[in-house]
Order: C-alpha cells, then sequence, then structure tokens
C-alpha cells in the first residue's frame, strides 16, 4: 500500500523492492516465461479482433451503466437473490457486516476478489468480530502474513517457498520442509474445515450478466465452488463495471482471460451462480444469497469521455506482467492496492489523490501495457492525464513551470544550448563525455557516461552541407528533436548523407522546436500543446512528401500524441492530421519508401544487434524495418532476447527514478553483451544515450550507433 508522503520516500520505498534478490528474480523469471506462454496460448487466434470484441462489449457497459443494472437487479431478484447498490466503500463493507449479522454469521469463507481488496472488506467484519478466512491459496498465505496482494492473479508472487514453509511451519506448530506439494496440502486441511464450518461465503464476480442476472466466477483452483455451495450464506461483492449483457460477451471474455494472464490455455474452473438454490447445511433450505453491486468513483468514471475505457479491464493483471517498473519493485511498490499500469489509475478514481500522486509517475511511458492490454486501454495516455490532473488540483512544482516556459521559448530554449558547450568546458573529456557531474546531478545518476553538447549544432551544419539532389525522387522535411540537434547532429548529417545518394531533397525548417514530449511526461500538457502547434506551423508551408524524423519518440509523439493534444482546436484538425500523415521514422523510409537493396551497400558483415525502442515497436508498430536494413546492408544480424524490452530511459523519468532507470539499463545491458555483438544499433537518440553512457560506464567495447550512421558508413557511393 502507498504510504508514501512525497517522492523521496516513494523511491526509498521502491529502493527496498530493488534490494530484494528473491523479488527481482521471481519476477524476471515469470516475465520471461509469461512472454512465451502468452504466444504459445494464442498462437491459434486472432488476438486484435478478440481485443476489439472485448472492448465494445465493455464499451456498452460503461454507456449502458444504469440500464444494465437494472436489468441486473430485477433479473436477479427473480431468482431470489438480494440485490444492492453501494455508493462506495464504507456502503458495501456496511452493508456485508449487516447481512453477517442478521444472518448469525460468525465465520466468513472468501475465494479471491480484487474489489473487497478494494474496500478492505476483511478489516472491516474482523473489527466486529467475525472470522474470516482467505481460501485462495495465495489469498490465505498474504493473510497470514497480513499483507496486500502483490499481483492482481498471483497475489503471493513476491514470496518464496521458503517463506511459505516458516509461514506455514508456525502456523502449524510443526517443522515442514518446503516441498511445494507438501505445502499445498497443509493448506488444504488447514483450509477443509473452515469451509464446513463457515455460515456465510464472500466472493467477487468475474461478470454480472444482465439478461439473467447470472454472476459467473473465474478461478484455478476450486476454492470458489466450495464457498458458494457449502456456506448457508454466500455474498458477492462485485463493481459496477462487471456488468455485461449475455452469457455470450462473458464466454468471449473468458476465452482471453486466462490467456492474456498468465499464458495458461484455459482456466480450471468457470462457475455461474444464478439463484438461491437449495442449500443441504442450511437443513435444506435455499441459500441466502446476497450481490452487491459497487460503484466507489465507477460512475464518474464512466461518464468521462476519456477514462470510460477503464471499464474495458478484465484484471487480467497482463499490465503488470510486461511492465518494466513492475518488473524491478514489484505490485506493493507499484501499486495502492490495484498494481500495475491499471492500478496506477484505479489508486487515484478508488482511494484518492493521496495514495496515486507519487505512483502515477512512476511510469517511464513504454507503451508495453497498452500493447498486451485485454481491453485495448490506452494505459500511458491515462496514467499522464490522472498525473496533469493531480498537478492542476494540488499546483505544479516549479521546476516544471519553468522548462515549461523554456520550450514555449524556442529562441531562448535554443541559446541556452548553445551556451551549454561554453558552460561544460570546464568539465568536458576529449572524448565527447562530461567528466565530472555537476553538483544538481548526484551519486545515484552517475551509472551512466553523460555525452557533451556538440560544438555545433544540426541546425548551423545544415546549410552549409552540398545536398545536390538535382532530379528528386521524394522530397523531406527533417525533424531533429533536440537531442540530435544539438548532441548527436552527426547521426542527422548521416541521414542527409544517405538520403543525397538516393535522390532525396531535405529541408530543415528552422522554427521547428523540441517535439514537447519531455514536457507532456512532466504533466505539463498546456506547453505540450503549445510546441505542438510551433511545429505543426514550422512544416506548414514546407513543400514535402515525407516529414522524416530520427528519433522514434518524436515520430510517435508527433504522429499520435498531437491529435490528442491539439483535439479541442477545430480549426487546426486539418493541419495536425496533415502533418501526422506524413511523420514516418528512419527505418521506415528507408525500408518501405527508398526500398534500398543489397546492390546499395558493401557490407562487411559485422556482428550486429539491435535495441528496438518502446516508441518504435510499440508507438509506431515498426517491428522489423531497422533489423531487415541490418541485414541488407550487409551486417551479421544478432537478435537479443530482449530486444523490444525498454532500455530505462524514458526522458525525464530517468532523472526521476534514477535507481530504477539504473537497474532497467542494467538488465538491457546484460541482454545485449550476452549476443556477443561487437556494435548495437537503435532508432532513438535517447536510447542511444543511456545505452552507449551505460556501456560506457561497463567498459564494454561494444559499440553504438543509431541505424541511419550504419547505414549511411555502409552505403555504396553515388554513380
Ligand atoms: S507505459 Fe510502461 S512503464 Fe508505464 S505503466 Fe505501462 S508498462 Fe509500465
Ligand atoms: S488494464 Fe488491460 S492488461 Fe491491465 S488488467 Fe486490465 S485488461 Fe488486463
Amino acid at each position: 500500500m502507498q504510504e508514501a508522503k512525497n517522492l523521496k520516500q516513494y523511491r526509498k520505498d521502491c529502493q527496498q523492492s530493488l534490494d530484494n534478490d528473491f523479488l527481482r528474480s521471481a519476477l524476471d523469471k515469470f516475465a520471461v516465461a509469461y512472454r512465451e506462454s502468452r504466444a504459445n496460448a494464442f498462437s491459434e487466434y486472432d488476438v486484435r479482433q478478440i481485443v476489439e470484441e472485448i472492448a465494445e462489449i465493455k464499451d456498452g457497459t460503461s454507456a449502458n451503466l444504469t440500464l444494465l443494472y437494472e436489468q441486473f437487479k430485477a433479473a436477479a431478484e427473480a431468482n431470489g437473490v438480494k440485490v444492492h447498490y453501494a455508493v462506495d466503500a464504507d456502503e458495501a463493507n456496511k452493508i456485508i457486516a449487516d447481512i453477517a449479522h442478521k444472518t448469525e454469521s460468525k465465520s466468513v469463507v472468501k475465494s479471491k476478489s480484487m474489489t473487497a481488496e478494494e474496500t478492505l472488506l476483511n478489516h472491516v467484519l474482523e473489527a466486529e468480530g467475525i472470522e474470516v478466512t482467505e481460501t485462495d491459496l495465495g489469498e490465505y498465505i498474504i493473510q497470514l502474513r497480513h499483507e496486500g496482494p502483490s499481483h492482481m492473479v498471483l497475489p503471493a508472487i513476491h514470496l518464496s517457498r521458503t517463506q511459505v514453509k516458516d509461514l506455514f511451519s508456525d502456523v502449524t506448530g510443526r517443522q515442514l520442509d518446503d516441498n511445494i506439494a507438501e505445502l499445498v496440502k497443509v493448506a488444504r486441511k488447514e483450509l477443509r474445515q473452515k469451509f464446513i464450518d463457515a455460515d456465510m461465503g464472500v466472493t467477487g464476480a468475474n461478470f454480472a450478466i444482465a439478461e439473467s442476472g447470472t454472476i459467473g466466477l473465474v478461478t484455478n483452483e476450486g476454492n470458489a465452488r466450495l464457498v458458494t455451495t457449502l456456506p448457508r450464506v454466500h455474498v458477492a461483492l462485485m463493481g459496477l463495471d462487471k456488468l455485461i449483457p449475455s452469457v455470450d460477451d462473458a464466454q468471449k471474455i473468458v476465452s482471453v482471460l486466462t490467456k492474456n494472464a498468465t499464458g495458461q490455455a484455459i482456466t480450471s474452473y468457470v462457475t455461474w451462480v444464478t439463484g438461491a438454490n437449495e442449500n443441504k447445511l442450511a437443513g435444506g433450505k435455499a441459500r441466502e444469497v446476497h450481490f452487491v453491486i459497487l460503484d466507489n468513483g465507477r460512475k464518474e468514471m464512466a461518464e468521462d469521455p476519456l477514462f470510460s475505457q477503464v471499464f474495458r479491464c478484465v484484471r487480467c493483471g497482463a499490465c503488470a506482467n510486461v511492465c518494466p517498473v513492475y518488473r524491478m519493485v514489484g505490485g506493493h511498490k507499484m501499486g495502492h492496492i490495484y498494481i500495475g499500469a491499471i492500478g496506477l489509475i484505479l489508486t487515484y478514481f478508488f482511494h484518492g489523490t493521496d495514495k496515486a500522486k507519487n505512483l502515477v509517475q512512476n511510469c517511464i511511458n513504454c507503451e508495453a501495457c497498452k500493447d498486451i492490454c485485454a481491453g485495448d486501454i490506452d494505459l500511458p495516455r491515462l496514467i499522464k492525464t490522472v498525473h496533469t490532473r493531480i498537478l492542476d488540483e494540488g499546483g505544479h512544482p516549479l521546476p516544471f513551470t519553468l522548462l515549461s516556459k523554456l520550450l514555449k521559448n524556442r529562441k531562448l530554449f535554443h541559446s541556452l544550448l548553445r551556451s551549454a558547450k561554453w558552460a561544460q568546458k570546464p568539465m568536458q573529456n576529449s572524448d565527447g563525455y562530461v567528466r565530472h557531474l555537476p553538483m544538481i546531478f548526484f551519486k545515484e545518476h552517475d551509472f551512466k557516461a553523460l555525452p557533451t553538447v556538440a560544438e555545433k549544432p544540426f541546425r548551423d551544419i545544415f546549410p552549409e552541407i552540398n545536398q545536390s539532389v538535382e532530379n528528386p525522387k521524394v522530397k523531406v522535411g527533417l525533424f531533429s528533436g533536440c537531442v540530435q540537434d544539438f548532441v548527436y547532429p552527426e547521426q542527422m548529417v548521416a541521414a542527409v548523407e544517405l538520403f543525397a545518394k538516393h535522390d532525396v531533397a531535405m529541408s530543415f525548417p528552422e522554427t521547428q522546436s523540441c517535439c514537447g514530449l519531455p514536457v507532456q511526461m512532466m504533466g505539463e500538457m498546456k506547453a505540450a500543446r503549445d510546441v505542438a502547434l510551433q511545429n505543426i506551423l514550422a512544416f506548414e508551408k514546407e513543400d514535402v512528401d515525407y516529414i522524416i524524423t530520427l528519433c522514434a519518440s518524436c515520430a510517435s509523439h508527433l504522429k499520435h500524441n498531437y491529435p490528442h493534444l491539439l483535439k479541442d482546436d477545430v480549426n487546426f484538425a486539418d493541419k495536425v492530421e496533415a502533418f501526422g500523415k506524413k511523420v514516418i521514422d528512419l527505418s521506415s523510409f528507408v525500408h518501405d519508401v527508398l526500398k534500398l537493396g543489397e546492390s546499395d551497400f558493401d557490407g562487411d558483415g559485422k556482428k550486429t544487434t539491435f535495441h528496438s525502442p518502446c516508441h518504435l515497436c510499440r508507438g509506431l508498430g515498426v517491428k522489423s524495418s531497422a533489423q531487415n536494413l541490418i541485414k541488407t546492408a550487409g551486417m551479421e544480424y544478432v537478435k537479443a532476447q530482449e530486444e523490444e524490452s525498454c532500455c530505462g530511459f524514458g526522458g525525464t523519468y530517468s532523472a526521476k527514478f534514477p535507481e530504477l532507470s539504473e537497474q532497467i539499463l542494467k538488465m538491457k545491458l546484460d541482454d545485449i553483451e550476452n549476443t556477443g555483438a561487437e556494435q548495437l544499433l537503435t532508432d532513438c537518440p535517447g536510447c542511444i544515450m543511456q545505452l552507449r553512457g551505460g556501456l560506457k560506464k561497463r567498459g564494454s567495447d561494444v559499440v553504438v550507433q543509431h541505424t541511419v550512421e550504419a547505414l549511411a558508413t555502409r552505403s555504396k557511393k553515388k554513380d
């Protein structure tokens, strides 16, 4: 749970997880195994189509919430179930405690329910003198440890078998060994009597089916069947978001749930509860069944044009499985009660600003969660929007405001970058790196070597380059972004040389500025909008077929984020659309537009691996262009196991969370070195800064270049 008062404290809390070797290795193994199992589980399915169907079903839920609720309530009550509506967590807990008192229930068995975790139901029932026993094995373990779940589907993933052995030894008073099968038997024996003795069973629900008043439960252990059948009272607590029209819709969700959650082809049990049936333990009378439907901020979410998509969440937990931050720190630090990407958003709506304010900043914007989401939720955008809302509520920090003002003033921003080359002189090494970190940086930032600002920015070099393209076959505008303009102009120069050989006419509009992604990452949306406008206007008068950027993050931001940022400016819509259509990344342009072939290069067989930047492979969906070009240009391509994993840069993220950035980078560099490649190519200057700086710091011989530099070097001379 999030108790940190400020970001500094939160970073310290994260450090505890980074220092937990077992946690790190468990999450690491799971991340690698999950990737493979999921791919196998979906190998014969059109995942895109299934995800779109789920999104459509659940969009229907948020749009027709009242209608579905009324239909569900009427059908369930006709089946003999009592349906309750709870506005918030306190009311839900009170309703359930009252049911327990009225039915003289002294002991409760529970199956896994994230909604009950959300309301902290156990605490309330226990405070009323009612014994509550969790019966899902993972939940049982964490209940004994007085902890919350660290994953929505695998609540005890953070614990080792030795820890469980010690725990169960304490509970049973016997010294056990750490054989997993034996430990499971211990839990089964302890729980069996609890099921028999329980007065009341509490479950959640994966679905609330409006047409029949049925609830559906998806489980692996079968405990939910005992919870719903043995006790004489059954209470199911579920959020409004669980409402769906029909059982056919539920089947579609079931077909994706476990595959996306853990890579299992199917789940062990799907349990349907329709009405109050006979109960032998109640002397053959009908069981008393109550459904408690919880709002707790969901209605507000459903009515929000942007956040209503959260209703598409089927709680598969996959957004945590692929998140590089979760992989480092686990759910207790990357979440409050709900964890992972969706947890960052739900915490704000269900538990308030105070619990969400630090947490929501711990997103590197890698888009892995969006890519894997079973409901096609644009999680990174929602996380950034939550951050902006929190800043708008509580005030923007002064450094954010100053940087926003600076970025909006292009001339001042560029003057400062130019003057940096003089300011850095005392700290500059001859190898292009900063010698001593300035005092504003601290030790924790010292995990990578930092490059110096270039002697001359690309914007000053470009007019001096003689581009003799007489009969251009294509005209392009170059968008450099700040890093390539002021730190790595040689990458832009390589592009100009390569393009000139292939009859590409180029222009470089001088009024272009930073793409604005750094300020968007900081939650400064107003500044991000202003900078977007500046850049669109800078290219407006250029007669070009394409706008090329060598930075995948810039390309993805220009293409996909600008329309969102400027959506309220209706007079500008056509310009934004026209601009976005022209934007293309370097590798796609060379591969798909120029279509360069082997005869265009002199290859040297250099063993080369590739880092696929998050905003290239996921942001732009470009998965193979650069890799194909490596082979076309005559290099030997070796695929890294973690080719598409984030490098830990994330712009301002690496400055804000250096400890996490360092560990994500370490994993990446280990993977790169494991390939045995002499050379690493990538398509993003930010990634180059991170990877090159990290490799330099560890004394590696692997050379890091932009793909365009490797292509330009091997490109044959023009005839
Ligand atoms: S964008 Fe990346 S870092 Fe952020 S929550 Fe999603 S997976 Fe995690
Ligand atoms: S947000 Fe998407 S990936 Fe995450 S739990 Fe929900 S459905 Fe699964």
